[in-house]
């Protein structure tokens, strides 16, 4: 049967494009692409880069005091909010710009328009065209989740806060994940009264105890009002245009802006696909195999919208993987296994494998940690602490875990995910010599277990 294309992708974030521009440039696929939105998807348009420029912006208003420690006379006063807003959408411009040409330079056709599965071989596209294709690639990502309450409309998602009109001067950021400890680190330090409400008992669940307790410990340090074991019940607007929240521990208030952070939801709706026989999990996701290949077999998918490791680079990967499975007849699985990442809190953190309770669960560890003043700040009279902590498996000696909280902390995992990947022994880390004064020596000469387990 001759099909329109070899390849349709639905979707235009990282791994689609990635996924649409190796099938073309590199496997010779005539592919096509169809994006309802902009080019880039949440991460260039509406996640990782844009905040982690805001992250950068929020830094600055720190620098003013401690380089007068270190005997410069400095100031930093107002933050213009309309000016790096401009300079903000102008960025983003660019790299939809960059996206666009990457695809148009590989040969992918694109189509504007949202699109959803007709059948196990077609596309149709939001103005009722139809394409054939020998593969579909699903690839559209995820969604904020909004929690149901009253008044819960008032409140704004990680999609608007790019776009604010202008700073507000009190912020409540519900959720303790990432996207909510990340914010609440931007807009404190972008100057903003800045208020966390988190329903459990410690923010960043699922990471390293430790580690989070030095992070949630920090961010009260640099200002910030964290309610733990609180949720918003209810939420009015006031006379003022302010918006009143009441939370689960009777803590009363009122914000200019109230940011839910609470979760994300893969963008299946209204897709078409169990209708044509793809099977979705309880979140709505996309089950796949080890090859993202779905319940249909000319169906496959990756990123987010399968909710296995919802990070970009993973998404990557992933759409590489497919196009060597599908495309260039080398079956490929995708490895999910020790990843590493950050979280751009302030502290930032990097982590790679178990945290120490996970790997106290497996086996017998030990675990050697180390939390101090680093000397830059230490210098400038400031009582900021960073952490860097191996954990370490007693039988095999091999490094299960490293988890950092310091500055700078994205840049360092990746390279010690170098070594943990590859099997390394605590001893294979002794054997390393220091780089002398860093923050990240600590992890090649902690000689001591600090604990067992
Ligand atoms: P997360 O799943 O990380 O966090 C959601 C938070 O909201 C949790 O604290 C959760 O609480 C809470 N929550 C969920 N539902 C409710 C509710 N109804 N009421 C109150 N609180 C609620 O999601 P994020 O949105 O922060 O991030 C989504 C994903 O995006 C992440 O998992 C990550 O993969 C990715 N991401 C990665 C980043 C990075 O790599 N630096 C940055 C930003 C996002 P509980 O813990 O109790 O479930």
């Amino acid at each position: 049967m001759d099909f329109d294309y070899d390849l349709f992708v639905i979707g235009g974030g990282s791994g689609g494009v990635r996924a649409a521009r190796v099938a073309a440039g590199e496997a010779g696929a005539k592919v096509a692409l169809a994006e309802g939105d902009r080019y880039g998807g949440t991460c260039v348009i509406r996640g990782c880069v844009p905040k982690k420029l805001m992250v950068f912006a929020s830094e600055y208003s720190g620098m003013a005091a401690e380089a007068e420690a270190y005997g410069w006379s400095a100031s930093i006063t107002d933050f213009n909010w309309n000016t790096f807003h401009g300079k903000l959408v102008e960025e983003l411009d660019r790299l939809e710009g960059v996206y666009r040409r990457l695809l148009a330079g590989s040969g992918v056709e694109t189509f504007d328009q949202r699109a959803k599965i007709a059948d196990a071989h077609t596309v149709e596209l939001a103005d009722g065209t139809r394409k054939t294709a020998k593969h579909i690639l699903i690839a559209t990502g995820g969604t904020p989740v909004r929690p149901d309450m009253p008044g819960a409309e008032l409140g704004i998602v990680s999609d608007d806060i790019f776009h604010l009109p202008e700073m507000p001067k009190r912020i409540l950021i519900v959720g303790g994940g990432y996207i909510a400890c990340e914010f609440a680190g931007i807009m404190n330090g972008l100057g903003v009264e800045t208020t966390l409400y988190y329903r459990g008992a410690q923010i960043l669940r699922g990471f390293d105890d430790e580690a989070r307790g030095l992070i949630a410990d920090e961010m009260r340090d640099n200002g910030i009002d964290i309610h733990t074991g609180t949720n918003v019940l209810e939420m009015k607007k006031t006379d003022s245009g302010a918006i009143w929240t009441k939370g689960s521990n009777g803590h009363e208030a009122e914000f200019d802006v109230v940011l839910f952070a609470t979760g994300r939801k893969p963008m299946t709706d209204n897709m078409g696909l169990e209708e044509v026989g793809v099977k979705l999990g309880r979140a709505g996701e996309i089950i796949v195999d080890q090859y993202s290949q779905t319940a249909v077999p000319s169906i496959y998918a990756i990123g987010d919208v399968t909710n296995r490791v919802n990070l970009t680079p993973v998404a990557i990967r992933e759409g590489m993987a497919f196009v060597e499975t599908v495309f260039k007849g080398n079956k490929t699985a995708v490895d999910h296994d020790l990843i590493p990442s950050a979280v751009f809190t302030q502290p930032e953190m990097g982590t790679v494998g178990l945290s120490e309770e996970q790997a106290a669960e497996q086996e017998p560890i030990e675990v050697y940690s180390t939390s101090f003043r680093p000397m830059q700040t230490s210098f400038a009279g400031q009582q900021k602490r960073v952490l860097m902590k191996l954990i370490v498996s007693k039988e095999t000696r091999k490094v299960l875990g490293c988890h950092i909280v310091a500055p700078g902390a994205g840049e360092m995992i990746q390279m010690a995910g170098i070594a943990v990947k590859m099997g390394a022994t605590k001893e294979d880390f002794n054997r390393v010599c220091a780089v002398h004064p860093t923050m990240s020596e600590e992890l090649v000469t902690m000689r001591k277990p600090t604990r067992t387990a």
